[in-house]
């Protein structure tokens, strides 16, 4: 099946017993047995859930994995797989990692023996370099958040095989639909499945798809032990949410598209990061490895004035943390997506004060130039 066909019939088998083409929402925590020596497939939701699993089972079949596992947000997904690691590891992370995955790193895991070197991953000699005798995964993000680096994923797992590491990608702004990491030969691909995956900005949700079945044993383990398990009515929501993947981002991108050609005329705008721009330096490898430059996009501003004029001139636009859903929606990364690094860290990597993170939705492109037109031009 193509991803397209996938998507409308893969989580959703049509109900064997009454014909349902809407997937059942099993609200039940627990499931009676028959006797002592026979028990069910389902004992207690946290470790198994019908609805649960079929959303599970979808979003592995879309990132070609074995293993699918749904968590109560994309954190919980995260943080779930890092345990699969020991007090006294190393991980090798790319630098502009989303601000939660470096808090959770520096703080949390820390703390608790997991250590982490922050490199940037656009650069194949920088995660070389960084790797120890104690380093077990490379961890990155392309495009990544909020610059939009590209990292050359098929290097960086053959980099990592070569080492013996395993390679985590977090695929949240690509979704399956765009780019498929463990096709490229990386081991776990993460997701706030509350971006695109789910997409109407109503659900927080994370998943953990392994290519290899062990491995996908190890992670369900976790999942079950720790128990950031997403519940079955959220499930539903976004096996629902599931099904207009393609024509949302499909849409989402042709829009992106629009705003970015808008935006790179404007003499407010210093700098747009987009990675379907020619002359963005990640521009071929992103063609190489994903099926189309996605809905996010970044851009700086000349000055702080315009930018607090554009965050609070917008009125279609919700200014506002997040991205993927079917509406527009601008961020401001310094206190927003990335509020969690110090400042230091932050203008280390160049998350200026006058950058500003776009994700686009199904608006008119029209109204949406318009409303940025009013806010940065009045
Ligand atoms: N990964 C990326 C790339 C994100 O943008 C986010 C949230 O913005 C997360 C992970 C965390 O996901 P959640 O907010 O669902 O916990």
């Amino acid at each position: 099946m193509k991803l397209a066909t996938e998507l409308i019939h893969g989580g959703n088998p049509i109900d064997p017993e009454h014909g349902s083409l809407s997937h059942p929402i099993y609200l039940s925590s627990t499931f009676g047995q028959k006797s002592l020596d026979e028990f069910g497939r389902y004992d207690y939701s946290r470790s198994g859930n019908p609805t649960r699993e079929a959303l599970e089972e979808a979003v592995a079949r879309l990132e070609k994995g074995t293993v699918g596992l749904a968590f109560a947000s994309g954190m919980a997904a995260i943080a779930s797989t890092f345990m699969i690691f020991a007090p006294g590891d190393h991980l090798v992370v790319c630098e502009d990692v989303y601000g939660g995955t470096f808090r959770v790193l520096s703080t949390l895991f820390k703390g608790w023996g997991l250590e982490t070197s922050f490199v940037d991953a656009t650069d194949s000699n920088a995660i070389a370099a960084a790797v120890t005798p104690k380093t077990r995964a490379i961890y990155l993000e392309t495009p990544s958040n909020p610059l939009i680096k590209i990292t050359d994923l098929a290097a960086a797992a053959a980099l990592a095989r070569e080492k013996g590491l395993l390679t985590i990608v977090d695929n949240t702004f690509m979704t399956p639909y765009l780019q498929r990491p463990l096709e490229l030969g990386c081991d776990i691909v993460l997701h706030s499945g509350t971006k695109f995956l789910n997409g109407h900005s109503d659900v927080l949700c994370g998943f953990a798809v392994a290519r290899d079945p062990e491995l996908g044993r190890r992670l369900k383990f976790v999942q079950n032990a720790f128990g950031a398990v997403l519940g079955p009515q959220d499930c539903w929501l976004v096996l629902r949410g599931l099904k207009t993947l393609k024509v949302r981002l499909e849409e989402s991108q042709r829009n992106a598209g629009r705003v970015v050609a808008w935006l790179k005329e404007q003499k407010q705008v210093a700098k747009v990061y987009y990675p379907g721009l020619p002359e963005h330096p990640g521009y071929e490898i992103h063609r190489a490895q994903a099926d189309g430059p996605g809905a996010v996009l970044s851009f700086e501003l000349t000055s702080y004035g315009a930018t607090k004029r554009l965050s609070e001139g917008v009125t279609l636009a919700a200014f506002a943390v997040s991205l993927g859903g079917v509406e527009s929606i601008l961020s401001y990364p310094a206190k927003m997506s990335h509020a969690a690094m110090p400042p230091a860290e932050r203008e280390a990597r160049g998350i200026k004060d006058t950058l500003v993170r776009l994700s686009v939705g199904l608006e008119d492109a029209d109204d949406l130039i318009a409303d940025f037109d009013r806010a940065l031009n009045v």
